[in-house]
């Protein structure tokens, strides 16, 4: 059987820190599926499509990597694509309340799914989607926080 685990998040924009994850994921499953959760409703700041492509770009169409985009639930995503496990990344205390809770949730959604935690590089823990955002929006260089080209 595949061992395939699910990479979920918002990734407005996907970062380096997203990218060393992903790359520690890989030497523990067979595929992983990028799944970028988006709310109809919530206005992003890089579209889905474009962040879609700029993923691939990064893992080089790398057969062992999906990417997709989604607007239902992280466990029923999970199912369809046989995921056993949630792959999530933790960056310090703050993450590993947040994560906690949902992972409380999604055990309690389905059991079968089991979330797996992964400690950020020290190199990648500061950075931060929100504020690379924040930076792009007003013209500064993000070049070096990204896997990609923007
Ligand atoms: P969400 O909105 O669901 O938190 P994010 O795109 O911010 O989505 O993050 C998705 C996952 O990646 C989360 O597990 C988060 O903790 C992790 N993550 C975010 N930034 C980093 C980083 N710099 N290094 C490692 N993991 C990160």
């Amino acid at each position: 059987m595949k061992r395939v685990a699910i990479f979920p998040g918002s990734f407005d924009p996907f970062t380096n820190g997203h990218f060393d994850i992903v790359n520690k994921g890989l030497k523990l499953f067979d595929e992983v599926v990028i799944a970028i959760g988006h709310n109809t409703n919530k206005q992003r700041y890089f579209p889905v499509e474009d962040m879609i492509a700029k993923i691939g770009e990064a893992f080089n169409d790398n057969e062992h990597i999906k990417i997709v985009a989604y607007s239902e639930l992280t466990v029923s995503l999970a199912r369809k694509h046989n995921a056993k496990f949630l792959l999530r990344g933790l960056r310090n205390t703050t993450d590993f309340e947040y994560e906690n809770s949902i992972a409380q949730v999604t055990k309690y959604l389905d059991n079968d799914l089991e979330s797996v935690f992964l400690i950020t590089s020290p190199q990648y823990a500061a950075i931060n989607s929100t504020i690379i955002r924040e930076v792009h929006r007003y013209g500064g260089k993000v070049d070096d926080l990204l896997p990609y080209k923007l």
